[in-house]
């Protein structure tokens, strides 16, 4: 077993990951959703401090608008968390209004239904700069 947190934004795991055969971790975290990371990625995750925050965000909205429940998890690799630094952002807080309305829309609830929003994986979704490993969101930037 490997350790409770998610490399990427520093999240509790909801279950602890077994060590896979392969040169890659594979990732249940309750705001980047399912992934796996090569062990060269997992390093270079390690080397972000504490203020690299943003990055640890903008990659793990970046790992959950690639989640695709018909697909194996996405693959973290060093090329791509390096293009992810180099040309990513959080998104606009219009752009998280709009997620966040496709989120609801998505639910497929009658209107009168509530819609169930865990604050991490709605933190990933929208992209948000909240402490990942914080319980709570208190605003959508
Ligand atoms: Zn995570």
């Amino acid at each position: 077993m490997t350790s409770s947190t998610c490399p990427v934004c520093k999240s509790l795991l909801l279950l602890p990951t077994p060590e896979p055969h392969t040169r890659e971790r594979a990732v249940d975290c309750p705001r980047c959703g399912a992934y796996h990371a090569t062990f060269e990625a997992l390093s270079s995750l390690d080397e972000l401090s504490n203020k690299h925050r943003t990055y640890r965000c903008v990659t793990s909205h970046a790992i959950r608008r690639r989640h695709n429940p018909d697909n194996p998890p996405f693959l973290v690799t060093t090329s791509w968390l390096a293009s992810v630094w180099a040309n990513e952002n959080l998104p606009t807080p219009q752009e998280q209004a709009d997620r966040f309305i496709e989120f609801l829309g998505a639910a497929n609830r009658i209107p009168s239904e509530w819609v169930p929003c865990y604050p991490q994986r709605l933190g990933g979704i929208l992209g948000t700069a909240d402490d990942p490993t914080s319980q709570d969101i208190r605003g959508l930037t």
